[in-house]
């Protein structure tokens, strides 16, 4: 049947690539991965939320940040790479001893999918330690580059008993360079709840429009009731339930 045969050779590219399309939004969900324990938020009714900045640690960038922060009596947590923690560790130190928290976001920032389990280790180890050498104490807190997860990550992250922390509300990710200030204010505004995760990019100087509206957050969510506070501090509010593991059979 040449007429069967020539559907499938229509079909199975098609197929391939839907497929491609599934495998490939399933590593960078927000609330799901193959193994241990993802937090995208945490199911509180009290009026808490944590505010992240992923990458950096940038010294101009804290140097405009951290006093806004400071005078709110905000504190946060730091998704750093230890490339960047490595060249700058007094970075590092600055944001503890200022009470914030630090959080690992890989050494180099790759997209950690289809990458050996020695290259995940290496990317996660080396930048906790540079963490530890900050002076962290305490679980240290990942978040895979650009949220993406694969197989290989997760797998690690479980078996060395860490938690993969993602995020409810992310104002500049889509629009990305192009959002403007009040744009990404509205849709904090609009989109946190109690116990949500909201993920900023303030660290490089194509990010203003996302820094500029930090204090316009804080400003707006306090207006509303909000407390802010760390993700350990947020997780830690609701110990009972804080851990919800991915449910998915080991394959
Ligand atoms: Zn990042």
């Amino acid at each position: 049947m040449w007429r069967r045969w020539q559907a499938w050779v229509l079909l199975l590219p098609l197929l391939l690539i839907m497929t491609t399309a599934a495998v490939w939004n399933l590593c960078k969900s927000r609330t799901f991965q193959v193994a241990g324990v993802l937090v995208a938020r945490v199911e509180t009714e009290a009026p808490m939320v944590a505010l992240t900045f992923d990458d950096g640690p940038n010294a101009n960038a804290l140097a405009a940040l951290l006093p806004i922060l400071a005078a709110h009596g905000v504190q946060a947590t730091f998704f750093v790479t230890g490339a960047e923690l490595e060249r700058h560790p007094e970075l590092g130190q600055q944001l503890l001893a200022a009470g914030h928290e630090l959080g690992n976001h890989s050494f180099s920032h790759q997209r950690m999918v289809f990458k050996s389990a020695a290259f995940v280790e290496n990317e996660i180890e080396r930048t906790d330690a540079l963490i530890r050498a900050a002076g962290a104490e305490g679980e240290i807190l990942f978040r895979p580059p650009y949220g993406a997860k694969g197989i290989t990550l997760p797998r690690y992250l479980e078996r060395t008993g860490r938690r993969t922390i993602m995020w409810d509300v992310e104002p500049d990710s889509k629009r990305g360079k192009t959002a403007t200030s009040e744009r990404i204010t509205e849709t904090t505004l609009a989109e946190t709840r109690p116990g949500s995760i909201i993920l900023l990019h303030v660290m490089y100087p194509s990010r203003q429009a996302s820094l500029a509206a930090v204090p316009r957050i804080i400003e707006g969510l306090k207006a509303r009731g909000y407390n802010f506070v760390t993700v350990s501090a947020l997780l830690d509010s609701t110990s009972p339930t804080k851990a919800q593991p991915s449910a998915m059979p080991e394959a």
